[in-house]
């Protein structure tokens, strides 16, 4: 048998990783063999949205890369095709099985193709019952507690003409120790907890990804001193809330304490983090922003509604006026601070009035981007039994007249940047025109600038001289 090159799962103790290091030898043969003559096998992954589902698709690409396979653009092209999905909207959803329609006939132009959906969709119940009856030509369906076991999964699939359904519906460790072929030499997200304990009335999310788990300090620090010696300039740590970090983990630790951790890590790189929960964040960790240099003075902070009825209603556990006290204090400690945010348009209950209390926060909290969506209701949350009586013409009317705000509010913010250096870290070409490259200050603004290509992966100093609605423009300072 040819053993694969790379080891698989290397500093794991855990058997059940052995025993996928044990499947992925197994498929690097049977691929040898049955690609002998031809070119070889060649695997399309495209994952939907989160950056943790982002990350998923790192680390299946990871697997798949030790299995023999190389990556194609186009799924017309591949041998082994994978949907990495997302379960928080249902417009994701149908685009999902969309997707999944389009392969049948180049499955039908290739029998020996292997189609696979994975991730938040398919933990759900009536998904797996409809891709069962409806979707006859995908092979294997499996859950997020499932990832780790992928070898095992396709050594089934291409060991029989059964279907293979494997979804558990809790997982009872964190896997370490799986492959990754990460997007970007230049950012990784790191993963520093797992699932969410907190059940806001309109998110799947705790259903589909289980109960909240910390890794250790230990593996996470491990992790990012490793990235960090292969040249990336920027860490993004990563949770559904990172701000309760550090349930379960022993001695104790909070999330202040890893970020003060992971900035003492020598070398010249940069850190954000995504998500923390108003309801979590405090005083403390603004305290901490401030004293780490090297964590970014950009923070996201979700506040989805700007009513406290319906922050009620979605059980977000804090009032406007308490978020607005947070940011405040943010606002105070820490210079150039910026905040981007999610917000909810037309929750059940919310009324035009309701809707006003929003659009006040935008304007007193000034962010420098919004992420906002119309509700989209999703089957097993309580917020699905409410009454919804507002129709969604009139709240698609809503969110977009709370865009035309935040654009507003956005050109002021950028206008504000003008005369003043940031320090940006380039990662690609510019689009605003030749011979601009690009990339985001620690503010987490887009800044393009004259510059050679050379200088994508670095931090470079730059003087803003313009602003555009989505963009600074500005000059290297030499
Ligand atoms: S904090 Fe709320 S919105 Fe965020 S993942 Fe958990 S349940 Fe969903």
């Amino acid at each position: 048998m040819v053993k694969s090159k790379v080891k698989f799962f290397n500093d794991s103790s855990n058997e059940d990783d052995k025993n996928q290091s044990f499947y992925i030898d197994k498929i690097v043969n049977y691929l040898q063999n049955k690609y002998r003559h031809k070119d070889m096998p060649l695997a399309y992954i495209h994952t939907f949205g989160c950056q943790q589902n982002v990350n998923d698709g790192e680390k299946i690409k990871g697997m798949i890369a030790l299995m023999g396979y190389g990556f194609t653009d186009s799924a017309e092209n591949a041998d082994f095709v994978l949907f990495n999905t997302c379960a928080v909207r249902e417009n994701a959803e149908d685009r999902v099985f969309g997707n999944i329609g389009a392969l049948k006939r180049y499955k039908t132009a290739n029998r020996n193709m292997i189609i696979a959906v994975c991730g938040c969709m398919t933990q759900q119940k009536h998904i797996q019952e409809k891709i069962k009856k409806t979707y006859h030509h995908v092979n294997i369906v499996f859950g997020t507690h499932s990832l780790h076991k992928l070898p095992e999964i396709i050594y089934q699939a291409i060991n029989t003409d059964k279907r293979i359904f494997d979804v558990e519906s809790e997982e009872s460790e964190i896997i370490e120790s799986i492959p990754i072929v990460r997007q970007s030499k230049i950012k990784a997200w790191v993963p520093i907890s797992y699932g969410c304990d907190h059940f806001c009335t309109y998110c799947v999310v705790p259903y589909v990804r289980g109960k909240e788990k910390s890794r250790t300090p230990e593996n996470i620090l491990d992790e990012i001193r490793g990235i960090v010696s292969t040249g990336v300039k920027e860490i993004g740590l990563l949770g559904q809330n990172v701000n309760s970090y550090g349930k379960g983990v022993s001695p104790k630790i909070n999330f202040s304490e890893l970020l003060k951790r992971v900035n003492d890590i020598e070398g010249d790189f940069r850190i954000r983090f995504m998500s923390p929960h108003p309801k979590d964040a405090n005083e403390d960790m603004f305290d901490t922003i401030a004293n780490c240099e090297k964590v970014c003075n950009s923070i996201h902070l979700p506040f989805q509604s700007g009513n406290d009825k319906i922050l009620k209603k979605m059980n977000r556990k804090y009032t406007a006026d308490e978020y607005l006290n947070l940011v405040n204090y943010g606002k105070k400690i820490i210079p150039n601070i910026t905040f981007t945010t999610d917000i909810i348009v037309g929750f059940p209950g919310e009324t035009y009035e309701k809707f006003l209390d929003t659009i006040k926060i935008l304007k007193q909290v000034k962010f420098a981007s919004v992420y906002s969506f119309i509700y989209s209701k999703r089957i097993g949350t309580p917020a699905e039994k409410m009454e919804d009586l507002i129709p969604k013409k009139e709240k698609s009317d809503w969110l977009r007249e709370m865009l035309r705000y935040q654009e507003d509010i956005t050109l002021d913010l950028n206008k504000s940047f003008v005369g003043k250096t940031v320090n940006v870290l380039v990662d690609e070409i510019g689009k605003q025109q030749d011979g601009f490259i690009s990339g985001r200050c620690d503010e987490n603004i887009l800044v393009e600038f004259p510059g050679a290509k050379s200088l994508i992966g670095n931090f470079v100093k730059v003087e803003i001289k313009d602003y555009m609605k989505c963009v600074l423009i500005g000059k290297k300072i030499d």
